[in-house]
């Protein structure tokens, strides 16, 4: 699904972009702010994001922080979520980072 994002095919509302990767809201937010940074090339999950390409993981990271600014959520605080492999949930096999925000959280989940 995100390969398609990935490439445009499908209309996504995209916040921010580098050459890299990229950032759109999703379509089922779990707070004020969640939107999800990824990668435009393809990557099954964020360690193998890790070992393929430090300059592309950090640009998943400097892009999300950068919705964190935009979203105007980096002061108040905010999250960013990975998760890795169907023990945690992640049911979409393209690496993307959540941010989440907007919200006072508490820690686990
Ligand atoms: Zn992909």
């Amino acid at each position: 699904l995100f390969c398609k994002f990935v490439t445009g095919e499908l209309a996504t509302d995209v916040v921010a972009e580098s050459d890299s990767s990229f950032a759109f809201r999703d379509i089922n937010p779990q707070a004020p702010t969640h939107v999800l940074v990824v990668p435009r090339n393809h990557y099954a999950n964020v360690a193998e994001l890790a070992a393929a390409s430090a300059s592309e993981t950090a640009g998943v990271f400097q892009l999300a922080a950068e919705v964190a600014k935009r979203e105007g959520i980096a002061d108040s605080g905010y999250r960013m979520v990975a998760n890795t492999g169907p023990a945690a949930g992640q049911t979409v096999f393209h690496t993307h980072i959540h941010v989440l925000g907007g919200v006072s959280m508490s820690w686990p989940a």
